[in-house]
């Protein structure tokens, strides 16, 4: 534990600890009383009994998800359903990114830990603002080939006056939470193989527990616990077996020989690729129980005709999984997506509560996960028996759950060669975005979406590594030149609404119809609000029991993440990071006719009066004219068609439409002629900036083919935008 004592400069105690170069302590005493003494202030003095007693402190916020049952529902009340009108910026302070920021705040001793882009933490006096100290872990920008999903971070960890960071690149570090100094750093990851690290660590009795993703690449998942003292392994548990079902010496080995290793065949995609599994997102830990429960992945690749052709259920792919906190010995799974096939990750926020589920009302501990296939789950803390599930949006791949929870399958669903449309598709009825759970009225706040998705096979297929690796065809659906009023129509077919779910009914008690898709993650408070971003970039707070927007803010940014609540000095605040990046930035810049939201990287904080001003967005203007002239055979552009789908498309978006988080090849000088296109695309001259070269995946043909499909889409735009179709 790291004590400092900080000398008061002045009885002026709150102004002038800011000028000290020290937080605002968030119980300031009198100032009588510290004329002539000092006050002794902790870093980050958390230990788990601190956060198990979050629910007492609610002026702080000591983990990812508010508190270790990650219900994101804070008791503080001052922001009331009658005084939130009067909610203004308090301050705002510059991330320095345009790329997504996934974060959510911690606030603890009057300091804000948050994370940006690239994996860079920021500690902040949480009253002001004021920057305290950055660390940038020096990050290689050619791994960002290897995020499936933007270069993004949902946040730290805070334990025993150390901050626990989860590096993009697969490191684990310790830093020093008064300083920022690096006190261990541990390679938790093949780095050889395209892992990632997005997710936000926890810590839990002296171990930290992180895992990863990939597994659109191709990579094997597991979970992690490190020593919170000395970076060491303590124990790991795979989510997949390995390619000869063998012992791993992990804690995972016993539960693989005795039930999972048989729900893999012996040949396949899996066994070069890992078979997915990655746990990118949700660690929750169950106190009541003693154990971890953590949210399981996709499969890789996804069709499960080329990943295990045994057709097994391919366990624990799609999964909620329960160890033992201290060893990480098996205890249940639930799986959601047997055989995973769509990208259906159970990686969802997984909440823990008690519901009156029992005889005459009786209370049960329940865990309960709203995953990507669009069901709402509930199912038994204790054991992962199921207890109820309903879907929560539409939904065309199953007509329902059987008595074990096991999804009623429509047969088209697994995909052949002829494109199937399905909802959902692979960016899920919930995504990343923080679901939140109220607790005095039972309700469970789903940021969900529809975004339909052309499933197809790959039928060329080939198992391509350190490049997307689906099995299913990025191309389908899509051609050189679509017929008026396509992008039209997808626009139509895409939705969002916030979701009051009651977990006990099944049934949604209220809806928000948003404007678009991919809306950002939910605070919820015991002054009866619910509070959401959109990447339209209105902040608003709903009344929680009937969903009447009662205020909103312009962040001047898209806002995706989580937001977060805490008190200073009887001071409520509200904060949000914005910069809405990610998955949908990358591929969605089709979604706005009027052009994208800019992403903004900032941190938010608002408070009862607060009347500072968010500073206008400060872009460069993008001249919309093609650079070189429409070329290419009707094949040759066809050809292009395809390879942009499956090596370019999931950054520079998706028909060639970029959001703007990353450049919109369509305008982009590099298109002007071959030599220039060369020297990027297979010569590497940007690898600096994350554009690695793709001369091991793309032959010189192929990747002009490339730019004549990117000029045709250029020379389209122009010609629809002059009758008003398309940005
Ligand atoms: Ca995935």
């Amino acid at each position: 534990m790291i004590q400092i004592r900080i000398p008061i400069c002045s009885s002026l105690a709150v102004l002038v600890l800011a000028a000290c170069g020290a937080p605002a302590e968030r119980t300031t005493p009198a100032a009588d009383t510290v004329a002539a003494s000092e006050v002794e202030a902790a870093f980050a003095n958390v230990s788990t009994a601190r956060i198990l007693a979050a629910a007492e402190t609610p002026e702080e916020w000591l983990t990812y998800g508010g508190n270790y049952d990650e219900t994101r529902h804070s008791l503080l009340q001052k922001v009331n359903t009658e005084t939130v009108s009067r909610l203004g910026v308090a301050w705002t302070y510059d991330l320095r990114t345009s790329r997504g920021v996934e974060s959510t705040p911690i606030v603890v001793d009057g300091v804000m830990y948050v994370t940006s882009a690239w994996s860079v933490v920021h500690a902040l006096d949480a009253a002001t603002g004021e920057e305290l100290w950055v660390h940038e872990p020096d990050v290689d920008r050619a791994v960002g080939v290897n995020a499936c999903c933007d270069v993004v971070n949902r946040g730290v960890a805070v334990y025993d006056g150390k901050i626990y960071l989860g590096v993009i690149d697969g490191r684990l570090q310790a830093l020093d939470a008064e300083t920022g100094e690096l006190v261990w750093s541990t390679v938790t990851v093949d780095q050889s193989k395209p892992y990632t690290i997005t997710g936000a660590p926890r810590v839990v009795d002296g171990k930290v527990l992180i895992g990863n993703g990939g597994a659109e690449l191709g990579v094997r998942g597991y979970l992690s616990a490190y020593d919170a003292s000395t970076g060491k392994l303590v124990w790991r548990f795979y989510t997949t077996p390995n390619p000869e079902k063998e012992e791993d010496n992990a804690a995972s080995d016993a539960v693989f020989a005795e039930l999972a290793n048989e729900t893999w065949g012996d040949e396949g995609a899996w066994v070069e690729d890992g078979g997915g599994g990655t746990v990118w997102d949700s660690i929750v830990y169950d106190h009541v129980n003693d154990q971890i429960i953590f949210g399981v992945g996709n499969g890789s690749p996804w069709n499960r005709t080329f990943r295990d052709p045994s057709g097994g259920d391919n366990l624990f792919l799609s999964s909620m999984v329960a160890v033992d906190a201290d060893t990480g010995a098996y205890k249940w799974h639930f799986q959601t997506t047997p055989g995973d096939n769509w990208d259906y990750t159970a990686t969802q926020t997984i909440i823990l509560a008690d519901l009156p589920l029992g005889e005459d009302g009786a209370m049960r501990r329940v865990a309960m996960q709203a995953p990507k296939n669009g069901f709402f789950y509930v199912v038994d803390a204790a054991t992962g028996e199921f207890i109820s599930g309903e879907p929560f949006v539409p939904i065309t791949w199953a007509t329902g759950l059987d008595e074990n929870g096991r999804p009623i399958e429509v047969p088209e669903a697994r995909y052949g060669t002829t494109p199937i449309l399905q909802l959902p598709g692979a960016l899920g009825a919930h995504n990343w975005h923080p679901m939140a759970f109220n607790p005095d009225l039972n309700l469970a706040y789903i940021p969900a979406q529809e975004i339909p998705q052309a499933y197809a096979e790959d039928s060329r297929f080939t198992g391509d590594p350190a490049t997307w690796n689906t099995g299913a065809d990025f191309a389908a659906g899509t051609a050189p030149d679509l017929p008026p009023g396509t992008l039209e129509a997808i626009r139509a077919s895409l939705k969002g609404r916030l979701i009051a779910w009651d977990p006990v009914a099944q049934e949604a008690r209220w809806t928000v119809e948003h404007d678009n898709a991919w809306n950002g993650g939910i605070l919820s408070t015991a002054g009866g609000l619910v509070f959401q971003g959109k990447l339209g970039g209105e902040f608003a707070a709903y009344n929680a029991a009937t969903g009447d927007k009662l205020w909103s803010h312009d962040v001047k940014s898209g806002a995706a993440s989580g937001p977060g609540t805490f008190e200073i000095d009887g001071e409520q605040y509200v904060t949000i990071t914005t910069g809405w990046g990610s998955a949908y930035a990358l591929v969605a810049g089709m979604a706005y006719p009027d052009g994208v939201p800019p992403s903004v990287g900032k941190v938010v904080t608002f408070k009862l009066g607060g009347n500072a001003i968010i500073a206008d967005a400060d872009l460069p203007m993008v001249e919309r004219t093609p650079k070189g002239e429409d070329f290419g055979s009707a094949e040759m552009v066809a050809a292009g068609t395809v390879h942009f789908a499956r090596h370019c498309a999931v950054c520079h978006g998706q028909l060639a439409i970029s959001s703007g988080v990353l450049p919109d090849l369509r305008w982009s000088q590099i298109t002007a002629d071959t030599g220039s296109w060369e020297s990027v695309v297979r010569g590497g001259a940007l690898a600096s900036n994350g554009m690695v070269s793709f001369v091991d995946h793309l032959t010189p043909e192929e990747s002009e083919a490339i730019r004549a499909y990117v000029l045709r889409q250029a020379h389209n735009a122009v010609a629809d935008e002059a009758t008003g179709g398309t940005p």
